[in-house]
């Protein structure tokens, strides 16, 4: 049983117990009595009304009264290469489509998340912590930058709420794949897969996007400290 204070006694009935057991050194009051032979009687608490004794329990009740809310934006866009003999890939699912160009593997779709989590973070840009320019990042997989991004949240303690997740493209057609992105964010980033939306429209037709040269992704996300 978990005890919880305060503990209520009658004045009299209390000063008494003290005042004949002065020497004693009880735990609590409760135990005073009940080394009398008084019984007492416990009445439901709850676990979040706990006392504050230590600096720790001070800060585990500033962090229960002030939940932090934050939010993060992202947007890419990347060329198809219709010349190449690659496939595309998008939040980690391989498509049977024309690839991307890019200086890593090009997933837009990863590329918007990151950048979405970099800003609720208060955080640079992709680019700043993986230059385009640096060879080292060169065909990357980019679940490394997705794992980079997890990486900074759990350092700042913050989690996902929700993610939003918008494609723009002619083709191909995301719908078939959404539960398959769904499963690879989920398992990055520790998300239910409740909380996460992948969304897609096209551009009718209209500018770059619309005569399919390229996919656009944009991100939104809330994250909390934990
Ligand atoms: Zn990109």
């Amino acid at each position: 049983m978990h005890i919880q204070t305060p503990q209520g006694f009658k004045y009299n009935k209390i000063l008494k117990a003290h005042s004949i057991c002065k020497n004693k050194n009880s735990k609590d009051d409760t135990s005073l009595l009940t080394s009398m032979g008084s019984r007492i009687k416990f009445i439901k608490g709850e676990k979040i009304n706990f006392k504050i004794t230590y600096k720790e329990d001070f800060e585990i009740f500033q962090k229960l009264i002030k939940k932090d809310y934050r939010h993060g934006i992202g947007y890419d866009i990347h060329r198809f290469d219709y010349n190449s003999k690659k496939i595309l890939k998008l939040c980690g699912v391989k498509i049977n489509y024309f690839p991307l160009l890019g200086h890593s593997d090009a997933d837009v779709g990863y590329h918007a998340i990151c950048d979405s989590i970099l800003g609720a973070l208060s955080l640079r840009d992709i680019g700043y912590y993986f230059n385009n320019k640096n060879n080292k990042w060169k065909n990357m997989n980019s679940e490394l930058i997705i794992k980079f991004c997890k990486k900074q949240l759990d350092v700042k303690e913050y989690e996902i709420v929700n993610l939003d997740i918008n494609f723009i493209c002619e083709n191909p057609k995301i719908n078939k794949y959404v539960v398959k992105m769904k499963s690879n964010i989920s398992r990055l980033l520790n998300v239910d897969k409740t909380n996460i939306a992948i969304k897609a429209t096209t551009n009718e037709k209209v500018g770059f996007i619309g005569k399919g040269e390229a996919i656009a992704a944009e991100s939104i996300v809330q994250i909390k400290n934990v």
